[in-house]
């Protein structure tokens, strides 16, 4: 048995009850994200790495450490995405969609991230997500975190979550508070990881997004954006908070929300729950207004967030087991012919329907029971539907089975 084929570590199969979860999260994310006039786009698994390196941030963990990017046969550099929102915006310029804006998308698809696999993380896990392209008002950011906080409580979990909301304020802003991290940061080099030290050669914003214990500590003391807001970042930060209310949005605020990507400003939120341990983030986003422009389009502003399915689907209730409600029995292999004639009849009429394939009578009966059906129909000579919660058993005309197992 030792060379018995294993998935790759840090990917699962997906069957049974956990596709049952996997699916409830998606549909019912396409069901609410269609009442905010949402529709679907899918995008390659697989781009140009340029792609993702040239926007996601060079000092980011995706790009220095997750991605799976590999030379494909003609010597091109593909990777497999880790996010969908480079993605969308690369189809947002290349199908000529720049000047016919808002664009509201949806989206829902596996994600690839070579990270340590633990539970909640995944080498390929799953996302939706969404992306509000055009409007540059704090109206779009609260609508799109109301559109996730509906997904949200929808799913029955919105009493598990906490909505943590910060602002990384405009591009003045930025400068400005990068100025004053650099100051503070530059008294600690020695105590910086090898990583932060870097950071803030390159991007000391990043250092806040930090998981090392150390750099977490010399963060608690670090300066707050706050501080450095421009006056008009400041109103728009304030008019995301009136507008979440205005949606009855409840959130909190907090300065530690950064972003692990680096082409976010103004609006950074995350849904947190404490029921997943340390991976207790499950729906994240926030304002992106350079990102088409640095892909090489016009100016497109944008907002969105992307959010774990894999832990969604560990927080909601088990979705009920799907039973297929009609048993076909044929009563001998010369029954078999009439029998699909059945089967065909009620498919046809939408009613699912499945037949036993092999055994006696009294066998595929037994079978039908614990499949969870309702009703029987036994093929012979003539056709008897049976009731299978009260053994009740009555001679039909096969015409009538589509109108009775309806009712
Ligand atoms: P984390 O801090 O947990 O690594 P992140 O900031 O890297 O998260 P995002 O890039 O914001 O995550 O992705 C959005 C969401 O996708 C996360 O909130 C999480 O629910 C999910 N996610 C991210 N990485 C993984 C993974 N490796 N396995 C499973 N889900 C993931
Ligand atoms: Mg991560």
């Amino acid at each position: 048995m030792s060379d018995q084929l294993q998935p790759v570590r840090g990917t699962r199969d997906l069957l049974g009850e956990d596709m049952a979860r996997f699916a409830r999260v998606v549909e019912t994310a396409r069901r609410v994200v269609a009442l905010y006039g949402f529709s679907e786009w899918q995008t390659p698994i697989f781009e140009d790495t340029r792609v993702f390196s040239r926007t996601l941030g060079e000092t980011s963990d995706v790009v220095t450490k997750e991605m799976y990017t590999f030379e494909d046969r003609g010597g091109d550099s593909i990777t497999l995405r880790p996010e969908g929102t480079a993605g969308v915006c690369r189809a947002l310029i290349t199908n000529g969609l720049t000047q016919t804006l808002p664009q509201k998308v949806f989206y829902a698809g596996p994600m690839f991230r070579y990270e340590r696999p633990q539970k909640g993380r995944y080498r390929q896990f799953h996302q939706i997500g969404v992306e509000l392209l055009g409007p540059a008002t704090p109206l779009a950011d609260a609508e799109v975190i109301a559109m996730g906080w509906q997904i949200l409580r929808e799913l029955g979990i919105g009493d598990t979550v906490q909505l943590q909301v910060n602002t990384l304020g405009d591009a003045a802003s930025r400068a400005a508070y990068r100025e004053k991290l650099v100051g503070y940061f530059s008294q600690y080099t020695n105590e910086l990881s090898a990583d932060s030290k870097l950071r803030l050669q390159k991007n000391p914003l990043r250092i806040l997004d930090s998981k090392d214990e150390g750099d977490k500590k010399l963060v608690a003391g670090a300066p707050q954006m706050q501080d450095s807001l421009t006056d008009e970042a400041r109103a728009f930060f304030d008019a995301v908070q009136n507008n979440l209310t205005a949606f009855g949005v409840p959130f909190v605020l907090d300065p530690a929300i950064v972003r692990g990507l680096d082409y976010y400003n103004h609006t950074a939120f995350e849904f947190v729950t404490t029921a997943l341990g340390a991976q207790g983030t499950v729906m994240a986003g926030g304002r992106y207004d350079g990102l088409v422009e640095q892909m090489g389009g016009p100016s497109v502003p944008g907002i969105g967030w992307g959010a774990g399915i894999e832990r969604l689907s560990m927080l909601i209730a088990a979705p009920a087991a799907a039973h297929v409600p009609v048993a076909i029995i044929p009563m001998g292999a010369e029954s078999e012919g009439r029998a699909i004639g059945i089967l065909n009849l009620l498919r046809g009429q939408n009613i699912a329907a499945e037949i036993g394939y092999s055994g006696n009578v009294k066998k595929r009966l037994e079978r039908a029971n614990k499949s969870g059906a309702a009703f029987a129909v036994l093929v012979g000579e003539d056709v008897k539907l049976k009731n299978l919660a009260s053994g009740e058993q009555a001679d039909v005309a096969a015409e009538a089975l589509p109108g009775l197992l309806r009712a």
